[in-house]
């Protein structure tokens, strides 16, 4: 059963006090933050405390509105794990830039870690004082993140312009939309992970950008091969698939004019180069890593 249908889930919170939120003994509970303007949470926490979190519904009569969305932040989040707890261990572990971004209930902002040129490792307040804003902090976090070229977040590929480099979150995965002017351009998929990895999706992305800038747009390389319109005296070579994320090896063969095209089993249009290169070694001369075959 998912936790949304759990009907345990979808019990009342209880209803409190603006000025009884946040007393040692208040379970989770929802109240109207500055007199009645607006509903908030309160997610109770032995740890830390627990802290309060707006809930975007404004008016009063709508507290069932704000009950179901608190409660599915206290299923999908808070109790699994809690974010105060989460922001002050990661404030104070200063944790290499893994290119996640986390909630910050105390800062009431967005933050990632950062590195210096030196070095030093900092946390970056990304300035996006909304907890529903995910979209807008990884825009945020991707902006400050790298540099190179630019790669816009987008919420769905839906959303994307088409001239312009962007980086969406679908199915678990990150994935690019590569624009180019002779195909119109591609999708390609990025790394899997949540999408608070945007700042790590956006690095690589710029990444992929560089390559095409350099070798080609794959989809364009890809139409190339797939068509056989390659002149007689063209040499073995790799090309990456981006319908079918694989690395491909093009080899010519005397009496077969379109040549004969074998996976390499790697897959990412990013990958390495050298990875790439490895695996040519491997499937045109053998690998003398391995053991000779037992014979039969
Ligand atoms: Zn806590
Ligand atoms: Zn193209």
């Amino acid at each position: 059963m998912r936790e949304m249908d759990d009907p345990l889930g979808q019990a009342p919170l209880s209803i409190v006090a603006t000025d009884e939120a946040g007393e040692p003994e208040t379970p989770d509970a929802i109240f109207l933050a500055g007199g009645s303007r607006d509903w908030s949470l309160w997610a109770a926490c032995r740890g830390c405390g627990g802290y309060a979190l707006p809930l975007h519904v404004e008016r009063r009569e709508d507290w069932i509105d704000a009950a179901a969305r608190a409660q599915s932040f206290l299923a999908r989040v808070h109790h699994k794990t809690c974010l105060r707890c989460d922001a002050r261990s990661r404030r104070f572990r200063r944790a290499p830039a893994e290119g996640a971004m986390w909630w910050d209930p105390e800062a009431g902002d967005w933050m990632m870690n950062g590195e210096l040129p030196g070095g030093t490792r900092l946390t970056l307040p990304l300035d996006v004082n909304d907890y529903w804003s995910v979209p807008e902090a990884a825009a945020a976090a991707a902006a400050l993140s790298t540099d190179g070229p630019a790669v816009r977040v987008v919420p769905g590929p839906e959303l994307l312009d088409p001239q312009l480099p962007s980086i969406f979150h679908i199915a678990d995965r990150w994935a690019m939309w590569l624009p180019c002017e002779d195909c119109g351009g591609c999708e390609l998929p990025l790394r899997e992970g949540g999408r608070l990895e945007a700042p790590s999706a956006t690095a690589q992305a710029k990444r992929v950008v560089e390559l095409a800038a350099a070798e080609g747009c794959p989809s364009c390389v890809a139409a190339m091969f797939q068509g056989g319109h390659l002149p007689p005296d063209t040499p073995a070579l790799t090309w990456y698939d981006p319908i079918e994320d694989h690395w491909m090896l093009w080899q010519p063969v005397i009496g077969v004019p379109e040549g004969v095209t074998m996976p390499l089993g790697l897959s990412g249009f990013d990958v390495s180069r050298v990875a790439v290169e490895v695996k040519v070694e491997q499937l045109l001369f053998g690998d003398e890593s391995l053991p000779p075959e037992a014979p039969a």
